[in-house]
């Protein structure tokens, strides 16, 4: 085993024959879900992808040997970043499918627990209504959870939620901490925010509209990343990961479902 890191189980990682023998101490199967998409001068595309990757595996670590990786989903629903050359976007159908069936072939392996851990936005829609359609089809009560959600109202941790910024400063802060390699560090930049057609209209409500992020900055970037942090990062993912930990302990047992 690679020393660099605590004990963890990520089925990428491991033989049949050793996930045979750890299957009976697991609980939970985590699925990562990413995106490829830009994140303006100031990180790469794999952003979202390494970031829920890195959190997943953060809480296999705190919660050995109760919690299986499964392999990160790369793709997300990113039509609206498809402005900018380079993102890859699924339909809404392609991606709940793809996910749906990760979880339904693990499902048959004998795994009953799953949470999708989550650091696009634009997947979040699709995620609850693929919990609903897991639990109809497959009677299963899987969970997704949106990283920087969880630390959204924590002022010491400086927490926004995932939706209100995209490569600013909680995300960037994020990556500094989780996976510098991602990070532009000479070329942090702030949004370059454009007028909005609409009134009370933001990606974040109260009302809806299907903007582009062309048609909200130039740069691609909503939020400002020039203050980002790896210190401010360790506390966002800290506050986070207690917080989830506490729910999976829960979680673990079924009883609340
Ligand atoms: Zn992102």
């Amino acid at each position: 085993m690679d020393m660099e890191h605590a004990p963890r189980h990520t089925l990428w990682d491991m033989t049949w024959t050793e996930l045979d023998a750890a299957a009976h101490d697991i609980d939970l199967v985590l699925v990562p879900v990413g995106s490829t998409v830009q994140h303006g001068p100031n990180s790469v595309f794999s952003s979202d992808a390494v970031r829920a990757n890195e959190f997943a595996l953060k809480i296999a670590e705190r919660l050995y040997p109760r919690v299986l990786v499964a392999p990160v989903m790369p793709f997300g629903i990113a039509h609206h970043h498809m402005s900018f050359p380079g993102t890859i976007s699924l339909s809404p159908e392609t991606f709940t499918n793809v996910l749906f069936e990760v979880v339904e072939s693990l499902a048959e392996h004998g795994f009953d627990r799953f949470l999708f851990v989550n650091a696009h936005p634009g997947n979040e829609a699709a995620l609850d209504l693929l919990l609903g359609r897991l639990r109809n089809k497959l009677d299963l009560s899987p969970a997704w959870v949106s990283i920087s959600a969880l630390a959204s109202d924590d002022a010491q941790a400086g927490g926004r939620g995932e939706a209100s910024e995209h490569a600013g400063q909680n995300e960037i802060s994020q990556l500094l901490y989780l996976a510098p390699w991602t990070v532009r560090t000479g070329a942090l930049a702030t949004n370059e925010l454009l007028e909005q057609e609409y009134p009370f209209t933001s990606p974040e409500g109260p009302i809806h509209v299907a903007y582009t992020f062309d048609e909200l900055t130039t740069n691609g970037v909503i939020g400002d990343a020039r203050a980002a942090s790896a210190e401010l990062g360790e506390r966002i993912v800290t506050t986070a990961l207690d917080r989830v930990c506490t729910f999976v302990k829960v979680f673990f047992d079924g009883d609340a479902f």
